[in-house]
């Protein structure tokens, strides 16, 4: 390498310095949390890009979600001194693969535009097909069913090649269903989200032409979070590195937790096999928690026996003991966070005030995150949520989104059955077998059995006017969707409007209703972000993985799954309690292996920790409408004493017999907190009645609910400028081939050869000059 003033590799420390030059050849990088490898990985981009060793769509990087494929576009940016001009093959597998099947569908029988199912999809499908080969869907739920199916894809298994072993252990029932769902799947011109990787694998496989071109073009491979991928990601992988074998990947043993959805810890371990003379680089300098908190996590994580181990050490300042507190119940525990937060918002215990954004509440499960929601839109502290049940996933935007489906390929039969009859129309069940009997009888898609049955005047009573006017509506509004002639957004609001979707809950008179017309206007409002309705849904699917990017300030609420490698000053770890973390499943697990998870989820938690980390639990907890009364985890036991602060709860004044319990317990840690807790239990009541408690709760609720809607807004985002120049030839998936005439921000203009010149958007376009 050439000696050249690079500011970026002064940063780095010796072990990260030697990864990063060594640009050729396989590189893994293993080591613990906040040790700098994301950060490695980033500078050896920018190493590549600045000593002209690869153009920036001549890498390809896999990151763990969308969310940390920006940051690490802005990064690389930063470090460059100037803007990156994209990296478009920076991203999830997902996102990576879609783009990647759009330019080959045809070879695994599929049209360039096919859908992305989601899981509601996915199930309403395989409920329909177990429904047809008349098996009990007791023994059969299609969620078991969509389990084995992800598995097995996750396998890098088609139905032909799932092994008998595996196949007969499901009675051969799951194999012939799985062939069947695939089969379905090819009609319908759709895949789900294991197909994106199989599929493509499939074509690699196939097609050695274009392997080899594909390894011509992504001349060095990156990979982040190497731990928790899955064995086809691995194949996809290995076959894309096969030949120039530059390939380079992070990751730590102890932060796999993805074990239960078919990732393979065992890939970092095979990869010296599987790419002999690597060179392995170990990093052990923590440069992100200070020492009271890395060791609480290593500690924790110490009680693991599946693990290479590794050790960590800080130069940092020793910092705030982890905080530890039990409370009554789940509400008060979100209480009790919610001020928390605004007190370091403030600044609090001589500390400088924090913004929003540094502060995280990573929860076990999502059903944790109603309390927050609750809480947070009660007090009027803008949050943000992600990987819970989200925007998308609301009733009524997935209807609002199944008109838009139809809109696009009106050919869309889950689509289709969505909507038929919602807004009631009076189509029952009767009138919606009638219509799936003649779709399948002529061969055409429900659409156009639809039609069949309004020519034939086959449904009777209100019935027929009505799908008559489905029926026309679909075809007119797909007519201007070809047409163009409304902007996408008009065209959305006149089809909500036209099918009675939004009248029916202007109509509806339940507390929910205004909430859900809130909802759909919002829907509306992030249509403007895009080109087309395509673009758009296009975009829904894919956020199936996660995050959205907003400007305001905000507390993020996410699952510990979510959270991997990213950091906060201050974090939140609620509902430590036995059956919730770990989780009931893990422990009534035989052997250690789901507990083993578990503890790694505990580390993942502590470490994302900058300065302050608060554990905390409840006596009690209502989970799906239920009170449970909980225990605290068995993991509180773990953390290392001298490293933990025991806080009073709330309500209770004075304190100090925590460090008390702690002197006199045998497991001093979960004594002192449980002693806390039971004491709390016994003032509870005249705590609650007092009235310093009183004048708390009202302090906390009066300045509030600055219009709770705000803090739920929902943005779009759109990835960062493109990579092209005038004049390079690109590839676009509704437009075809053709030539960049301009570049407008985050828009090209291009010359089509068949569709003549537009302004599409550059993410969209894929450059077709290799
Ligand atoms: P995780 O395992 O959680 O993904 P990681 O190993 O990827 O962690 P990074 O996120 O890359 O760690 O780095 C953690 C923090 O340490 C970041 O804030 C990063 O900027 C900082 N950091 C990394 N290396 C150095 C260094 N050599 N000098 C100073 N700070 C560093
Ligand atoms: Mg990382």
């Amino acid at each position: 390498v050439a000696a050249r003033p690079a500011p970026y590799l002064d940063d780095l420390n010796p072990a990260q310095r030697e990864a990063v030059e060594a640009l050729d050849g396989p590189v893994l990088m293993l080591a613990g949390a906040g040790t700098g490898k994301t950060k490695a990985l980033t500078s050896r981009i920018v190493h590549l890009l600045a000593t002209g060793k690869a153009r920036p769509n001549e890498i390809l990087s896999v990151t763990f979600t969308n969310k940390a494929a920006r940051e690490m576009k802005t990064r690389i940016g930063r470090m460059l001194g100037e803007a990156v001009e994209g990296m478009p093959w920076l991203g999830t597998f997902h996102s990576i693969c879609v783009k990647l099947l759009r330019r080959h569908a045809e070879l695994v029988e599929l049209k360039s535009n096919f859908t992305i199912l989601d899981t509601d999809d996915q199930l309403r499908l395989l409920k329909q097909l177990i429904a047809a080969e008349n098996i009990d869907d007791k023994r059969w739920p299609a969620r078991m069913l969509a389990g084995i199916i992800d598995n097995w894809k996750n396998r890098a298994w088609r139905p032909d090649q799932v092994p008998a072993s595996e196949a007969s252990a499901y009675d051969r029932r799951g194999v012939r269903l799985y062939a069947q769902y695939q089969a379905r799947l090819r009609e319908l011109n759709a895949v789900d989200f294991g197909d994106l990787l199989l599929h493509v694998i499939q074509i690699l496989q196939e097609h050695e032409d274009i392997l080899a071109q594909y390894r011509r073009w992504f001349r060095y491979i990156l990979v982040d979070e190497y731990q928790d991928t899955n064995v086809a990601q691995y194949l996809w992988l290995r076959l894309l590195a096969g030949g120039h074998r530059n390939i380079s990947c992070v990751g730590d043993d102890d932060q796999s937790i993805y074990g239960w959805r078919g990732a393979e810890v065992g890939n970092i371990l095979r990869f010296e096999t599987d790419f002999p003379g690597a060179k392995v680089v170990r990093l052990e300098q923590n440069y992100r928690s200070t020492a009271h908190i890395l060791a609480a996590a290593s500690g924790i994580i110490a009680a693991n026996k599946q693990r290479l181990g590794k050790t960590l050490f800080t130069d940092g300042e020793d910092g705030e003991k982890v905080r530890l507190i039990g409370h009554w119940d789940g509400e008060e525990e979100a209480r009790w966070i919610g001020e928390q937060i605004e007190d370091y918002q403030r600044g609090t215990r001589g500390l400088s005030p924090f913004s929003l954004d540094d502060m995280a509440i990573l929860v076990r499960a999502s059903h944790q995150m109603r309390a927050f929601e609750d809480r947070f839109l009660t007090i009027g502290l803008p949050y943000r949520v992600i990987g819970g049940p989200r925007f998308y996933e609301r009733m009524e935007i997935r209807d609002a989104m199944a008109y838009f489906r139809l809109a696009v390929s009106p050919d869309d039969d889950l689509a289709f059955e969505r909507i038929v009859n919602t807004p009631k129309r009076g189509l029952g069940d009767k009138a919606v077998q009638t219509i799936q009997r003649t779709a399948r009888s002529n061969g055409v898609s429900l659409h156009e059995g639809a039609r069949l049955c309004v020519e034939g005047r086959l449904i009777s009573g209100k019935g027929h006017a009505a799908l008559r006017e489905l029926v026309q509506g679909i075809d007119r509004w797909h007519g201007q969707v070809v047409a163009e002639a409304d902007t996408h957004v008009e065209l959305a609001e006149m089809i909500l409007d036209e099918s009675g979707y939004t009248g029916m809950w202007q109509q509806d008179k339940t507390p929910e209703a205004p909430g859900r017309l809130e909802n759909l206007k919002e829907l509306v409002k992030a249509l403007e972000n895009f080109d087309n309705l395509q673009g758009f849904l296009e975009h829904i699917a894919l956020i199936m993985e996660n995050d959205s990017e907003d400007s305001e300030e905000k507390v993020t609420v996410m699952t510990l799954h979510a959270a991997k490698g990213l950091e906060f000053p201050v974090v939140f770890l609620p509902g430590w309690e036995d059956g919730l973390f770990p989780s009931q499943r893990s422990m009534d697990e035989s052997g250690m292996k789901g507990l083993e998870e578990e503890r790694r989820l505990a580390y993942v938690g502590i470490t994302r920790a900058e300065r302050i980390c608060t554990i905390s639990f409840a006596g009690n907890r209502r989970v799906y409408g239920q009170w449970q009364s909980q225990l605290p985890s068995r993991f509180i036991d773990e953390l290392p004493e001298s490293h933990v602060e025991v806080l009073t709860p709330p309500g209770l004044y004075g304190g100090g017999y925590g460090a008390a319990g702690m002197a006199a317990s045998a497991s001093p840690i979960l004594a002192a907190a449980s002693e806390s807790h039971l004491q709390q239990r016994a003032v509870r009541a005249d705590v609650y009645n007092s009235p310093g408690w009183k004048r708390m709760q009202s302090k906390s609720s009066s300045r509030r609910v600055a219009q709770p809607q705000e803090a739920r807004n929902i943005t779009i985002d759109l990835e960062a400028s493109s990579s092209f120049t005038v004049g390079d030839r690109v590839f676009h998936q509704k437009f075809g081939y053709g030539e960049v005439m301009g570049l407008e921000g985050d828009k090209l203009v291009i010359e089509f050869d068949k569709a003549g010149t537009k302004n599409v958007v550059a993410r969209f376009v894929v450059s077709a000059t290799q």
